[in-house]
């Protein structure tokens, strides 16, 4: 009796294998048709595009409102601004990043900032913890 349950499991396992491998197979060739073809519509549209989109990855105004601002005189790692490569003067206003303390104009680090989400003189990334702190005013 036992040798007789075992073949009836085992002829059920190759009819099932029998059934699944043909699909499984099916599956492989349509899923990378597929593939092949997205690969293919993407290369093709990427060609025909000059350069690519820069992505929306850089601060909202609300976002640079939070980062600290100064003036050229309190600046601590040196005067030079790495966006535009001019002098800080002492009475001009000024970003710095919060966490490296690197300095740029107002609106060199604004205009960065807005693109880029990183220092732009050590690549430095902001910290996110810094626009979510000061959510709630109470
Ligand atoms: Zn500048
Ligand atoms: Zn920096």
């Amino acid at each position: 009796m036992h040798g007789n349950e075992h073949d009836v499991l085992g002829m059920l396992d190759s009819v099932l294998l029998a059934l699944f491998l043909p699909c499984l197979g099916m599956s492989a060739v349509f899923i990378v048709y597929m593939c092949l073809l997205w690969y293919a519509t993407a290369h093709h549209r990427d060609h025909g595009l000059p350069a690519k989109p820069v992505s929306a990855t850089g601060l909202s105004p609300s976002q640079l409102d939070k980062i600290p601002q100064i003036t050229g005189k309190d600046l601590v790692l040196g005067t030079e601004c790495a966006v535009c490569l001019e002098e800080i003067g002492a009475e001009q206003p000024a970003r710095v990043v919060p966490g490296c303390n690197h300095g740029f104009h107002l609106e060199c680090a604004d205009t960065w900032l807005s693109k880029h989400p990183l220092c732009p003189l050590c690549r430095a990334k902001l910290d996110p913890a810094l626009f979510s702190s000061s959510e709630n005013p109470c």
